[in-house]
């Protein structure tokens, strides 16, 4: 195998990253596979690069990657018991084959976090929708009630009837 030089490595992460702006849906859900394989087979070298990558970084590059990760730890430690975690496991099976919270669509979805990670969110399973490709892609790291506003999910399907007066006043 050729030497992995961390030159080299940022290069083709910029490659990479062209490449992944103009793939089709099909396509990146096949490169996330094998994203997750690699991961799983070169665990150990990957925490070498990760570290050599983090010795590269300016202070204040290190401090911001140090407070998102902070944040990130504790959220997911604090936020979620063992209960949490296995109602989860069961929301995610039980809903394995539900068509796209979206958009309807029955094509392959999946889990998608209503309010993403990145923002905030957890992994409780009343944070988990269904979610087809084209929606996961476009949805990104928005929220998920503003993007079904957005995708028009929230048009009213009928006018709601409202009572005659406010009930607090009446007979007031
Ligand atoms: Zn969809």
């Amino acid at each position: 195998m050729r030497e992995y030089t961390a030159a080299a490595g940022d290069r083709i992460n910029a490659r990479e990253r062209e490449k992944y702006a103009s793939a089709s849906p099909e396509e990146i859900i096949r490169r996330r596979q094998a994203s997750a394989e690699y991961h799983r087979r070169n665990r150990a070298r990957i925490i070498v690069l990760q570290r050599e990558r983090y010795a590269r970084l300016t202070p204040e590059q290190r401090e911001a990657h140090r407070s998102a990760r902070a944040r990130r730890k504790v959220r997911l430690r604090i936020a979620m018991t063992a209960e949490d975690r296995q109602a989860s496991v069961g929301y995610r099976i039980a809903t394995m084959n539900d068509p796209c919270f979206y958009c309807g669509s029955i094509d392959e979805t999946h889990i998608d976090h209503f309010i993403p990670l990145a923002r905030g969110g957890t992994e409780h399973w009343w944070n988990l929708v269904r979610a087809c490709p084209p929606c996961n892609m476009a949805k990104h790291a928005r929220c998920g009630t503003y993007f079904a506003l957005m995708k028009g999910c929230g048009e009213p399907r009928r006018t709601p009837s409202l009572p005659e007066a406010d009930p607090v006043n009446i007979g007031g």
